[in-house]
């Protein structure tokens, strides 16, 4: 078997990846919060950790890998989300039709984003047993203490809190902008439940009605869908503290093992056009908007598009997400649709293409090697599907089904400009429905001339 090789946070170096079980590999990675649309950040992992379990199926069998991505959907940005957008509803039901709406365009985003998906996608509500369990073995073993309703994980009690991300005690604390709160006896120590009124979702407890911290929710989910212990746990670098590092603490205490996962892989950031995303800035895109609407460049732009120009990039690099770098990818895109058009593509990675992702995941190396493929359309496809790139026979069907004839169309407004001239409405209004009728629509401009554009 080909030796894969990745970047692991936990160890600092690129280490054989060798799973717990031979023939079966875990994988988790942390899911979305589900309260508002994805942004184009949040596709990276959704791409990245797609490819990598991709590559995983391959080496060890489709249904050796199990792949889970978990759901947030009990947090208090949704609670805030859902008394905003429904206030007619009770807050239960306005959290359900806040979490079901942003859920499903989730997985829409993905699917047209070309990920598989995975072979989990637990939902945090429905594993509050797990997460209580968690929490009383936590408080049995002495690593966790429940005060005023709360119960918080003593950090000081794990003497190597901070593995993870590096960082010891005394800087996380100097660091932190840590709310002092009465009930908290150090000042890192984390929530793992903590009460809820009466309008808040809440669930029976030993420690009174409440909800979980959002750290608590991985601990039990991937220990329902993974066990104690599994081999790769995924997300983005922002991730590492103090989220990972807060799961670690938690399974590890729980479970008395050296690990939660062996290999811990965290893609790089996404910025656009060279600056923070963020909505003060107007530059917060999201997938919804890039696949369905021309905020980005006036324009929108094919699932499979923005899938290579995510690609392009090691996933570990910053990213710079721009309209030249999306034309770019779309070049690129069209001539091997065009190059491929018609095969029936038999997934499957060409060896070298398995080298250059066994090599933690060096997509970049993996392109390079499809453009090489350029005199074997038929090895391009297979290796295009088996990327992820579907759909793309149809898009050539598509954009020549709908390509306009401009030599045609303007002969068309020339005739219909003489037919006004010679006062002849009957056919100047003839010439303008029947190319109405073709998607094209005409504007008569203060000038004398005419232009047109297609109305999709
Ligand atoms: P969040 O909803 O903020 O928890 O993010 C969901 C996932 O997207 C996590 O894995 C984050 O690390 C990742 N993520 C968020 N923002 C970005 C970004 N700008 N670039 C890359 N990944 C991101
Ligand atoms: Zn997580």
């Amino acid at each position: 078997m080909t030796v894969l090789r990745f970047y692991n946070t936990l160890t600092k170096s690129k280490d054989d990846f060798v799973p717990l079980n031979p023939t079966r590999v875990r994988l988790y990675c942390c899911g979305p919060t589900v309260y508002d649309y994805a942004h184009i950040g949040n596709a990276r992992p959704v791409i990245v950790f797609d490819v990598l379990f991709r590559l995983l199926r391959q080496l060890y069998g489709e249904g050796q890998v199990t792949y889970v991505r978990n759901i947030t959907d009990v947090d208090d940005k949704i609670n805030a989300r859902a008394a905003r957008d429904y206030p007619d509803l009770p807050l239960n039901e306005a959290i359900r039709a806040v979490t079901k709406v942003t859920e499903a365009q989730y997985r829409a985003d993905a699917d047209a984003l070309g990920c598989l998906r995975p072979t989990v996608e637990p939902r945090a509500t429905e594993h509050i047993a797990e997460m209580i369990a968690i929490i009383e073995r936590l408080i049995a073993t002495g690593h966790a203490y429940a005060a005023e309703g709360h119960v918080l994980f003593d950090v000081p009690s794990m003497q190597e809190y901070g593995r993870l991300s590096r960082r010891s005690l005394d800087d996380m604390i100097a660091g932190a902008r840590v709310d002092v709160a009465p009930y908290k006896k150090g000042e890192m120590d984390f929530v793992l439940w903590k009460p809820s009124s009466e309008q808040e979702p809440g669930w029976e407890s030993p420690w009174g009605r409440g909800r979980p911290g959002w750290h608590i929710e991985c601990s039990a989910m991937s220990w329902k869908h993974l066990g104690e212990v599994f081999d790769i746990h995924a997300g983005g670098i922002d991730l590492v503290f103090p989220h990972h590092e807060n799961e670690i603490a938690q399974s590890r205490c729980a479970f008395g093992h050296d690990v939660m996962a062996n290999v811990w892989m965290h893609n790089g950031f996404l910025q656009v056009e060279g600056e923070k995303m963020s909505k003060s800035l107007g530059n917060f895109v999201t997938i919804n908007e890039l696949l369905r609407t021309d905020v980005f460049g006036g324009r929108s732009w094919p699932g499979t598009v923005l899938r290579l120009a995510m690609l392009r990039t090691h996933y570990r690099q910053p990213i710079d997400w721009t309209v030249a770098a999306l034309e770019e990818a779309e070049n690129t895109l069209w001539a091997w649709a065009k190059l491929t058009h018609k095969l029936v593509p038999q997934p499957q990675l060409a060896p070298e293409v398995v080298a250059a992702l066994g090599d933690d995941l060096n997509t970049h190396g993996a392109i390079m090697h499809l453009h090489a493929m350029k005199s074997d359309p038929q090895r391009l496809a297979d290796n295009l599907a088996a990327l992820g790139f579907e759909g793309l026979s149809a898009w050539v069907d598509e954009v020549e089904k709908t390509a306009v004839d401009v030599a045609w169309i303007e002969e068309q407004i020339a005739a219909r400009l003489a037919a006004r001239a010679a006062k002849n409405w009957a056919e100047s209004d003839r010439i303008r429905d029947d190319l109405a009728g073709k998607g094209i629509a005409l504007k008569d401009n203060k000038d004398g001339t005419t232009s047109w554009e297609v109305k999709r």
